[in-house]
């Protein structure tokens, strides 16, 4: 124990052996029994904390009001503050300095990797492979950690169905059943087995909730869903979160149905506190509580102050509204002390279960920051991850793979040879320029000549917070050597797309083809030569409808990290075979937007054989999209056949569909089987299809496999619009195959 009172006090109530047996509620029954209000409100106060540490220490000024705070026990955690040297610098005035020593618990956006990046997580998610998310999570927090952190803000588990939300490259896609597989996977990996384990990382579910489902795309905006979306979209993978054991939330800066989330009392203190009995504890979004002034939901901080703590947000990031304001507030008797003393009990019971009333220093580790941080083990998961993550949009011709010898490439755009743009956005701890581009990745191969020609500029973006990334570089002085080298090559490579600050927070787009004149600079090497692999860098669905119509190869690269240069080369010359299936629909044009896979039925009838609704389309598009959620090729084909539904519900509780799949291709593969189910009526609506497994299968040339999926209530059911789960009797559809628009289907029906 370090928390000075405490140890004493526990050593002069116990015998030796019951000190430390004693259980963690009663450590923090006897600490708070031990601290003020102001401490205890302390422990809800998060600053943030990006100065140098290390340096002589200010005198005036916000950063000396933050130690000053910390020296008083008025600090319970800080966020970005990174690094063994600064971790330890602010973790010793907690500890060493303040009445109570209590620990501070240090947090920070490991979004997809610490230094070393992974795949954004957008391109993970493209991977349907949880247990390589699971070990890149793992993978993050092992570096994390050995940098001093011990709190991630990640995963965002945020459904969104938007391609302009810049954000929309840090979730998991548009499917809630997807999306809630691929949090687990995530909480699991970050947060691991034992949390007090000094290579785990308490993982946070956020934006909670509904932060996807801003208006329009544009990031902060207002969302506006029916309590069916909610409880059937939105809110699944938060509860799949909680019930893998995630010990934090980050409520949200939207305001939902009226209510700004962070004062929301019903999502945090009735559905997330209440109902699903979470005993962790809920950070707000960083300065979230004055935005509520904003809003125009609270009158002044200290009245934002006491909406937010009533509602349940038991941590301030960086409004500093709890600390100033709800010690008179409850002086005043508009907050209940009870509340602080559950928001503190919430906070220290994290930091005991990560172990840092043991040892607050566990984290602060100079050796093991060496020898973790960059090391091969984590670059090797990087590349592996980045492979999985590619998903093969088109393939006609047998552009690809790549023959090893005797072809001329022309490597063309400035993304190919980018060092910085693969990175993707949420790299704060990552040197700049440290990701091996496409130029690199394919030098590797030498038997074939590369000629490089950049032929346009994508953006002028500078860094990761510069708000305004100049995307419109008109510059087409490069497009006549780009024209020269793609006329005497075998193959062309056009590495285009957005670079890796064209989407994140605050980075909305409402026009989603490819930025700046890149679709100009495709369209002129085109007509110089129609041998072309498009490889898009990306971080979300883009309008690529002429690409699609024209160029006989693409491949979605996204932002795929450090490795991202290796990973493309292996896959564009075969030596990896791609297994990706998209995460999001890719749509036509911008004005189908919000564009998914299991949408509702309208009341008018498809007309047979056309994608086209009776009236109940666009006059100048298809309704369809240019990719459906679940697409991605390989190298090999694979044969679906012999659905067969096994109907025992009534007796058992379970219905098993299965179907046989062949590799009918030459090489081997793997391929992402996806089981998707349609309740044809029902008292709520619901929607045409719904994924409700998958499986990723390996398969040798000629092999193949029965592949079986047990849907049980779990499956079958759904939210009313009371909020409650329930299976209603009636007619299914099943439909199994290589992606949404599969069309091997089957039926079955479940008696009353
Ligand atoms: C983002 C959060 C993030 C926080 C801390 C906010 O602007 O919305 O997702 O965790 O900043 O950096």
């Amino acid at each position: 124990f370090t928390c000075k009172e405490n140890k004493q006090e526990l050593i002069a109530q116990s015998t030796k052996d019951t000190v430390y047996t004693i259980e963690i509620e009663d450590k923090i029954d006897l600490l708070l029994s031990k601290m003020t209000l102001e401490e205890k409100i302390g422990q809800m106060n998060q600053y943030n904390g990006f100065w140098d540490l290390t340096g002589p220490e200010p005198k005036a000024g916000d950063a000396a009001k933050k130690y000053e705070h910390l020296r008083k026990g008025y600090v319970g955690s800080m966020l970005n503050v990174r690094g063994v040297k600064d971790v330890r610098a602010v973790q010793k005035i907690a500890v060493e300095e303040s009445r109570l020593g209590i620990p501070l618990i240090i947090g920070f956006d490991v979004i997809h990797g610490y230094k070393t990046l992974s795949p954004i997580p957008l391109a993970e998610s493209a991977s349907w492979d949880l247990e390589a998310i699971k070990r890149s999570a793992q993978m993050a927090a092992e570096e994390a950690s050995a940098a001093g952190i011990n709190w991630t803000f990640a995963p965002m588990v945020d459904v969104s169905r938007d391609a302009r939300w810049g954000r929309v490259m840090e979730g998991a896609g548009e499917d809630t059943f997807l999306g809630s597989k691929i949090a687990i996977a995530r909480v699991k990996g970050f947060q691991g087995d034992d949390l007090a384990n000094h290579s785990s990382i308490v993982a946070c579910a956020k934006h909670f909730a509904a932060y996807g489902f801003a208006e329009a795309g544009r990031d902060y905006n207002t969302a506006d869903v029916g309590t069916s979306t909610l409880y059937n979209v939105i809110l699944p993978p938060f509860k799949a979160a909680k019930d893998a054991g995630v010990r934090t939330f980050m409520n949200s800066f939207n305001e939902l149905n009226g209510v700004p989330a962070t004062g929301d009392r019903f999502l945090q203190r009735d559905i997330l506190k209440g109902n699903w009995g979470f005993d962790g504890f809920i950070v707000s979004d960083w300065g979230s509580i004055t935005e509520m002034i904003a809003h125009g939901y609270a009158k002044d901080g200290s009245h934002a102050a006491a909406l937010a703590v009533n509602a349940g947000s038991d941590m301030d990031m960086e409004s500093y509204l709890y600390v100033e304001e709800l010690a008179q507030l409850v002086k005043e008797g508009k907050v209940e002390e009870a509340l602080i003393e559950d928001a503190a009990r919430r906070i220290l019971r994290v930091k005991y279960e990560l172990g840092l009333f043991d040892d607050p220093y566990k984290y602060c580790n100079e050796a093991r920051e060496n020898e973790v941080i960059g090391s091969k083990k984590i670059h090797d998961a990087s590349l592996d991850m980045a492979k999985k993550s590619i998903v093969l949009l088109k393939n006609e011709n047998n552009v690809l793979p790549l023959k090893k010898t005797g072809q001329k490439i022309a490597l063309i755009g400035a993304l190919a040879s980018d060092k910085t743009s693969p990175l993707g956005s949420w790299r704060i701890a990552a040197d700049d320029s440290t990701a091996v581009s496409v130029l690199e990745g394919l030098k590797q191969y030498n038997g074939n000549t590369i000629t490089y020609a950049k032929g346009a500029d994508v953006s002028l973006g500078k860094s990761e917070f510069a708000i305004e990334v100049k995307i419109n570089t008109t510059d087409k002085s490069g497009f006549n050597e780009a024209i020269q080298v793609a006329q005497s090559a075998d193959v062309v490579i056009m590495v285009l797309g957005e670079h890796g600050f064209q989407s994140g927070e605050g980075r909305s787009r409402t026009e989603l083809g490819l930025p700046g004149v890149q679709q100009e600079l495709l369209e002129a090497v085109y007509k110089a030569n129609k041998n072309i692999v498009l490889v898009l860098n990306n971080g979300r669905p883009l309008t690529i409808t002429w690409a699609d119509d024209h160029i006989p190869a693409i491949v979605e690269a996204w932002q795929l990290g450090t490795e991202s240069g290796h990973a493309i080369a292996q896959v564009l010359y075969g030596d990896y075979n791609p297994s990706g299936k998209l995460p999001v629909t890719f749509p036509r044009n911008v004005g189908q937007l919000p564009l998914y896979y299991n949408y509702k039925s309208t009341g008018r009838p498809s007309l047979p054989g056309k994608d086209v609704v009776f009236w109940s389309h666009y006059q100048d598009q298809k309704n369809g999209p240019l990719y459906p959620f679940g697409h991605g090729l390989s190298y090999t084909t694979f044969k679906y056949e012999n659905i067969v539904v096994n109907n025992t519900y009534n007796a058992s509780g379970k219905v098993n569909v299965s179907v046989t799949l062949t590799n009918t291709g030459k090489v081997k593969g793997k391929e992402v089987v996806q089981l998707y189910i349609h309740d044809l009526y029902a008292s709520v609506t619901r929607p045409v299809k719904e994924l409700k497994g998958f499986e990723l299968v390996a398969l040798n040339p000629g092999d193949s496999k029965t592949i079986t999926f047990t849907l049980t209530k779990d499956e079958l059911g759904f939210f009313n619009n009371q909020g409650e789960f329930a299976l209603e009797p009636g007619a299914f559809k099943v439909f199994v195959g290589g992606s949404s628009y599969t069309s091997l289907e089957s039926g079955f029906e479940i008696q009353p």
